[in-house]
């Protein structure tokens, strides 16, 4: 099987189509989406209508939790609290539904998916360093999670230590535990504007972290004509 596994899109639609353009030439068998699917960028509606026809199982992320004012705002940035009160004002009714009703958790045959972490997926706490990673990977029942959250695509392994590394290419060796952050399609922060997602093949138990260009200034320009804070659009093209 072969897998698509996109995280953090956040209403940038230019992004999505883009990372989505160049999935449909690789005979990806499925997607999958780890959540923040709306928050900070203009399209959330379009965006969420898009995962909902595709992903086969999509977890939900602080941003969409927010959107549902399942948790509270008042620790998020002023420009991320900004762009959850315009969220909140431009989704409908059936798309909070299908927020409603994501999980936090799935677990495949073999591997799961989450937003921020396994041991406590609610808080969405983010993983930075290798005890965060065995944190979370003492909780993982198979061999590989991945995740999101952190907006910055890095692999942690545990092999006798834990080790991270930024390769894109990945490869499962058995009896090794993986923790895959798979970056951000929609809101990338590692300094490469560049939109971020994965490729699993599960039979060859390979990893690919791949980077798309896309249209960073018109997805800026619909941030700005949204009356979303002009920051959210600048920082996108910087990759910040
Ligand atoms: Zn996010």
């Amino acid at each position: 099987m072969r897998y698509a596994i996109l995280s953090d899109i956040h209403g940038n639609l230019c992004a999505l189509e883009a990372v989505l353009a160049e999935i449909r030439g690789l005979g990806v068998d499925k997607y999958l989406c780890l959540g923040d699917i709306v928050g900070y960028g203009a399209q959330p509606r379009e965006c969420l209508e898009i995962i909902q026809g595709l992903s086969e199982r999509t977890v939900a992320g602080n941003h969409d939790f927010a959107a549902l004012g399942r948790i509270d705002i008042d620790n998020f940035n002023e420009h991320a609290k900004e762009a959850t009160l315009w969220t909140r004002r431009n989704l409908r009714e059936e798309d909070l539904d299908y927020l409603r009703n994501l999980p936090l958790v799935h677990h495949f045959d073999g591997f799961s998916i989450v937003h921020g972490t396994l041991y406590s997926p609610e808080l969405f706490d983010y993983i930075q360093t290798s005890y965060d990673a065995f944190l979370s990977m003492s909780q993982l029942p198979g061999e590989v999670c991945f995740l999101g959250h952190s907006h910055i695509p890095v692999t942690f392994i545990q092999r006798r230590f834990i080790t991270y590394s930024f390769e894109p290419e990945i490869t499962v060796e058995p009896g090794t535990k993986v923790l895959v952050n798979v970056g951000s399609v929609g809101q990338p922060r590692d300094n490469n504007p560049n939109a971020s997602y994965a490729l699993f093949d599960t039979a060859a138990r390979k990893v690919s972290v791949r980077r798309v260009a896309y249209d960073v200034d018109a997805a800026a320009a619909s941030i700005r004509e949204a009356g979303l804070p002009e920051i959210l659009g600048e920082r996108l093209k910087i990759g910040r």
